[in-house]
């Protein structure tokens, strides 16, 4: 453990939930012994709580919050958003453009309160679609941002926050750092209720289809829609190492490890030892025809990409919501 990281005073923003739960025990895990975790829900319904951080229930989108939040503190991570997978941020459109109010108050208040660097979780909702219209598609460079034309609603609010780090950087002196994570998953994140993603909304289905006499699955699209996924070790690993990089420019979070999600259904049906007989519901929530992380900046930065294979992962992943799902806890 350094010095450094015990005196380093840190906020993790939208600690509550899945990637942020998982940040607050990687960072102490490192050695930072001054966190304050941060969400809107009460402290009972953290998907992690760590006890040796100061945990506070607070709603960030209100300015006076955001101050109360970044008080004292040195480094910021924004992970707090209303967002799900494309389930939800397809019908929730105007609920994921007001995480405007989040990413601007805390980015005011952290430049208020001589905060020293300030990490955005920003997204690959945030591409051109146009370069996304192919299940073989090449991984998509940082540029392919521009000419805009992102997800709508989600991904426009995304990059308008991505702009607005660029701008307090430039014009406030405030560090920031932007990551655009690709399909995060793994353990202790939201498997049921509507905003769960690909990954743990199959494996559910999976567990469930083989209590059910009719062995059927439910997929959305025609499952020949291609993705990356990166497990949730190898995203909080990529985020420090971000934070405390000198990447000035937003850059690729994810793997380049493309499956279609029919293969992605064979990976956890082999993972359960069960064969399904599979549904296509063509007019699901379907997202992108292809999208793939480019890794090449990342690479060239850190000398580092997310690594975890995603059978592997899965297979973690499988394992905590079947036992979830055995004893009927939620998260
Ligand atoms: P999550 O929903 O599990 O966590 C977000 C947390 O933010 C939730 O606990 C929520 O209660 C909290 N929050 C919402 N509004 C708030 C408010 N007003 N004040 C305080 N807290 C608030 O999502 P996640 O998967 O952990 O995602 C974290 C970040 O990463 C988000 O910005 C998300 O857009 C981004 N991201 C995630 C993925 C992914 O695959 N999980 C992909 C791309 C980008």
């Amino acid at each position: 453990m350094s010095k450094k990281n015990r005196s380093i005073r840190v906020l993790v923003a939208g600690a509550g939930g899945f990637i942020g739960g998982h940040l607050v025990k990687y960072l102490h895990s490192l050695g930072f012994e001054q966190i304050r975790a941060v969400d809107i829900k009460p402290l009972s319904e953290w998907y992690q709580l760590d006890e040796q951080a100061e945990n506070l229930q607070l709603d960030l989108s209100e300015l006076a919050n955001c101050r109360q939040a970044t008080q004292d503190i040195d480094e910021v991570y924004n992970l707090a958003a209303d967002m799900g997978g494309m389930g939800y941020i397809e019908k929730h459109k105007a609920l994921c453009m007001l995480n405007v109010l989040i990413n601007t108050h805390l980015l005011l208040a952290a430049r208020d309160n001589q905060v020293k660097r300030f990490f955005y979780a920003s997204s690959a909702c945030v591409y051109n679609i146009d370069r996304q219209q192919s299940p073989d598609i090449q991984g998509l460079k940082e540029n392919d941002a521009y000419p805009a034309n992102p997800e709508d609603g989600y991904g426009w609010e995304k990059l308008f926050a991505e702009r607005m780090c660029r701008h307090f950087s430039e014009d406030f002196g405030l560090e920031t750092r932007v990551a655009r994570f690709h399909n995060v998953y793994g353990p202790h994140g939201e498997y049921q209720g509507g905003r769960e993603k690909a990954p743990a909304a199959l494996i559910r289905k999976v567990l469930e289809a083989q209590k059910d006499s009719r062995k059927t699955i439910e997929i959305w699209g025609d499952g020949l829609q291609s993705r990356t996924f990166m497990y949730i070790d190898d995203c909080v690993k990529g985020i420090e190492l971000i934070m405390h990089h000198e990447i000035k420019e937003p850059v690729n979070l994810g793997t380049s490890e493309l499956v279609t999600i029919n293969q992605l259904v064979g990976l956890i049906e082999d993972i359960a030892g069960v064969k399904l007989q599979r549904k296509y519901n063509l007019s699901a929530p379907k997202g992108v025809r292809g999208r793939s992380s480019d890794n090449t900046l990342l690479r060239q930065h850190l000398n580092w990409e997310p690594q975890t294979p995603l059978r592997e992962g899965l297979r973690a992943t499988y394992h905590w919501i079947a036992s979830q799902m055995k004893s009927g806890v939620k998260t």
